[in-house]
C-alpha cells in the first residue's frame, strides 16, 4: 500500500524557485506521471519525493506518515535511476542480488526473491549471462529489477525510456506499463512526452515555471484543459486559439465570432476583455453552410487524415478531416465546431471560463 499526498510543497535553490506550492495525491496502485517542458521542475519534485532533495517548505506524507525531512533510506521508495546503471562485469543473478545483500538479506530468501522477480519479468533464462552483453531491452528489465528485488512501497522513475530510439521506446513503454498493471505498485513517473504520458498514465500532473498546472486523468486534462498552457501542450498539433475581444455572459451557450454565433458548453461564469476559443483540431468541420468562414492555406496527408491550416479572422487554426474531402489552397469555406468541445479562455490569465 502507497498513497503519496503531496501537500504545498516548495523548493528554493537560492533565489530560484524550482518548485512553488505543489500539492497534489497520488492514490494507491497508480502510474502517476508527471509531466511539463524542461526545466519545469518535474526532476526536483520526484527527488523531493524519494528524499534525495529536502523541501524549503511543505509536507510529503506515505501513507499518512510524514516523511518530508526524512532520509531516502527511511521512505522505502525506490528511485530508478538510468536504466542502464548496472554492473557490467556481474552476471544478472549478482546485479539483482546486490540491493539485497547490502540490506543484509539471508540467502535462502535471496534465491527465492530473485526467481519471483525473474518470473515477473521474464528473464529467467538470462540469470547466469553477464550484463554487459545483454541487449538493451534485458538490461532495461534487470535495472528495473534490481528496483523491485527490495519491494519497495513506491517507485520513481525519471525519463526511464529517454535515451532509446522511438521504436524500442514505444515497445518498452508498453512492457512497463504491463508489469505495472501485474505488480500494481504505485509509481511516479517523470516525462516530458505528452503523448507518452497519455498512453501510460493513470494520473497526470502538468506543470510549468515551478507550478502545477493542472492534476487529473489523461481524458480530464484533454477534453477540459484548465489553462492555455495545458491546451497547448497536450494534443498533436495541439489546441487552436481563436482570439477575440468579446463579452460572455454567464449561463451563456453561444458567443459571437466573426459575424457568427458558435455554440459553447453553458458558461458558469461571465467574462469580457481579451479571449480564446479553443477547439481541437478534430472538432472542427468543413461544410459549405458554416457561417464562419476561413481561407485554405494549406494540407498535410496523414493517410486516413489530413490537416488543413486555415487563416481565419481570428488567427490561423488546423483542422484534421478525412483524408477523402478535396481541398484546394485559397479556395473560402465554412466552419463548424462541436459545441461540446470547446473551452473559452481568458487570455490574460490563460485560465478556462467555466
Ligand atoms: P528536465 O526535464 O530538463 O530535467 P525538469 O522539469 O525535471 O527538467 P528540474 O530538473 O526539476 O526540471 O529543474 C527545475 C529547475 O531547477 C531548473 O531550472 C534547474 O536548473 C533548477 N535546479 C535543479 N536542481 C538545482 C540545484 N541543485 N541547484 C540549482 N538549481 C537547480
Amino acid at each position: 500500500m502507497a498513497q503519496i499526498v503531496i501537500d504545498s510543497i516548495r523548493k528554493e535553490f537560492g533565489e530560484f524557485t524550482a518548485v512553488r506550492d505543489s500539492s497534489f495525491t497520488i492514490e494507491d496502485g497508480e502510474f502517476f506521471m508527471l509531466l511539463g517542458p524542461s526545466g519545469c521542475g518535474k526532476t526536483t519534485t520526484l527527488r523531493m519525493i524519494a528524499g534525495l532533495e529536502l523541501p524549503t517548505s511543505g509536507r510529503i506524507y506515505l501513507d499518512g506518515e510524514e516523511i518530508s525531512q526524512k532520509p531516502p533510506s527511511q521512505r522505502d521508495i525506490a528511485f530508478v535511476f538510468q536504466m542502464f546503471a548496472l554492473y557490467p562485469h556481474m552476471n544478472v543473478r549478482k546485479n539483482l542480488s546486490y540491493p539485497l545483500i547490502s540490506q543484509g538479506t539471508p540467502r535462502a530468501q535471496i534465491k527465492a526473491k530473485i526467481n519471483e522477480v525473474a518470473d515477473i519479468l521474464g528473464i529467467q533464462d538470462i540469470l547466469n549471462r553477464p550484463v554487459g552483453g545483454l541487449s538493451g531491452g534485458d538490461r532495461q528489465r534487470v535495472a528495473l529489477g534490481r528496483a523491485i528485488v527490495r519491494d519497495p512501497k513506491a517507485f520513481m522513475m525519471d525519463e526511464p525510456l529517454g535515451a532509446l530510439d522511438a521504436e524500442f521506446r514505444e515497445h518498452m513503454a508498453e512492457e512497463l506499463r504491463a508489469l505495472h498493471d501485474r505488480m500494481n505498485a504505485t509509481t511516479v513517473y517523470v516525462t516530458h512526452d505528452q503523448l507518452e504520458a497519455m498512453q501510460m498514465g493513470d494520473k497526470i500532473v502538468v506543470m510549468n515555471n515551478a507550478v502545477v498546472e493542472q492534476f487529473g486523468t489523461p481524458q480530464e486534462i484533454y477534453d477540459k484543459p484548465a489553462t492555455m498552457f495545458v491546451a497547448d501542450f497536450i494534443g498533436s498539433p495541439s489546441m487552436n486559439f481563436l482570439r477575440f475581444d468579446g463579452i460572455v455572459a454567464e449561463g451563456a451557450t453561444t458567443v459571437e465570432l466573426n459575424g457568427a454565433s458558435l455554440g459553447v458548453p453553458r458558461q458558469l461564469e461571465g467574462a469580457s476583455g481579451n479571449l480564446a476559443f479553443g477547439v481541437r483540431p478534430e472538432h472542427v468541420t468543413l461544410t459549405d453552410s458554416g457561417l464562419y468562414r476561413a481561407e485554405v492555406l494549406a494540407s498535410e496527408y496523414l493517410g486516413t487524415t489530413q490537416i488543413i491550416t486555415l487563416a481565419t479572422a481570428n488567427g490561423e487554426l488546423k483542422a484534421r478531416i478525412d483524408s477523402a474531402r478535396t481541398v484546394r489552397i485559397g479556395e473560402t469555406v465554412g466552419l463548424t465546431f462541436d459545441a461540446r468541445k470547446i473551452t473559452l479562455f481568458d487570455e490574460n490569465s490563460g485560465a478556462a471560463l467555466r
